[in-house]
């Protein structure tokens, strides 16, 4: 990974490689200021090699997942029911919460860093059942970070223009651009999930899409993105529970939708559906990994450190500071 950084030119809207080579401040070098003062100063970029040429895409993504999460190991056997919802590593409800602010205020520095850096990107991505708790975590671990530093694209039923298109268009079109953090809050892992589940496509056509989300995936990666998906694993049981304190509460009932309980039906189709793409598709590019979920604080906490730990093993960097800045005069 390289490790120059340049300075982004003002008012450049994105990605792509900058329109110039040069890597200094004109309107600051000695002798030309007088044909180009300050108020007008035109500043360019450097080209990091990022930028020319992309990450080493043999590179380890620098992912770091914190104790109690289970990662499928890319190409080896794997059990979903294997991993237990109600798993916490021993830690105390308490002490989870106190430290679920620390990774917060970790988050929140990092992302900022990660956004003046402006080279890279860190995609999150959320499966879960019905009830498994994708929104209740985006609230917990991202309060408090910069929202223009981070987007959430939620995917529901497609429109009809979406499904004019290839499965991945809608999904690529919200991938984080740099310097963003994206949470996918359900992702293009439905379209090998309930599209399957519900038989909405020929059973050869939802094969074919690990191969393609897989291939998906290693584009993002060696386009600077970082992905870390995550999937919530509840039990039946606390979906039960879940869904009765839903209906319980009128608080709540914005949030029960009775397809619910018609989905819960196929409870084991939906674990079979993740844990074969879970097979599939957890690579050294971009491996899965599962959340113990019943204990939304043990699962909130986690995945905040997750995240705060990935983007410290991204280690952006604030760009080198222009030369001559220091020496420059804001006008009367
Ligand atoms: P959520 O449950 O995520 O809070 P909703 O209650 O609006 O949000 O549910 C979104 C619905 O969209 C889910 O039932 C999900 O299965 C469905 N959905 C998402 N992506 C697809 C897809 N690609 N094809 C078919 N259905 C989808």
């Amino acid at each position: 990974m390289p490790k120059k950084h340049g300075k982004r030119h003002r008012g450049q809207s994105g990605a792509g490689p900058a329109a110039t080579d040069a890597a200094d401040v004109s309107a600051a070098a000695p002798g030309n200021a007088a044909e180009r003062p300050p108020s007008s100063a035109r500043w360019v970029r450097a080209a990091p090699d990022l930028e020319r040429h992309g990450p080493d895409p043999a590179a380890t993504p620098p992912i770091r997942v914190a104790p109690g999460i289970v990662t499928v190991a890319p190409g080896a056997p794997f059990r979903l029911a294997d991993v237990d919802p109600d798993a916490s590593e021993g830690l105390d409800k308490a002490w989870a919460k106190e430290a679920l602010a620390a990774e917060r205020g970790r988050i929140q520095a990092l992302q900022e860093r990660l956004y003046a850096e402006h080279r890279r990107s860190l995609l999150v991505v959320l499966q879960a059942i019905d009830t498994g708790g994708k929104d209740g975590t985006i609230r917990a671990v991202l309060e408090g970070v910069n929202p223009q530093g981070c987007t959430v694209s939620s995917f529901k039923v497609p429109s009809a223009d979406e499904l004019d298109h290839d499965f991945l268009w809608r999904y690529h079109a919200r991938v984080p651009r740099r310097g963003m953090i994206g949470v996918f809050n359900r992702s293009h892992y439905e379209d090998v999930l309930v599209v399957r589940v519900k038989g909405l496509v020929d059973d050869a056509v939802w094969r074919a899409r690990y191969g393609l989300i897989n291939d998906f995936e290693r584009l993002l990666a060696a386009s600077g993105t970082t992905i870390l998906k995550f999937l919530l694993h509840i039990s039946k049981n606390e979906q039960r529970e879940r869904l009765e304190a839903r209906i319980a509460d009128p608080d709540k009932h914005w949030k029960f939708d009775p397809a619910d309980l018609v989905e819960r039906k196929s409870w084991d189709a939906y674990q079979a559906a993740f844990q074969d793409a879970m097979i599939q598709c957890s690579t050294s590019h971009a491996p899965w990994h599962v959340v113990p979920a019943n204990r939304k604080w043990f699962r909130n906490y986690v995945i905040a450190r997750s995240i705060a730990d990935t983007l410290e093993a991204m280690d952006p960097r604030y760009p080198e500071a222009t030369k001559g800045i220091s020496d420059l005069k804001v006008p009367d």
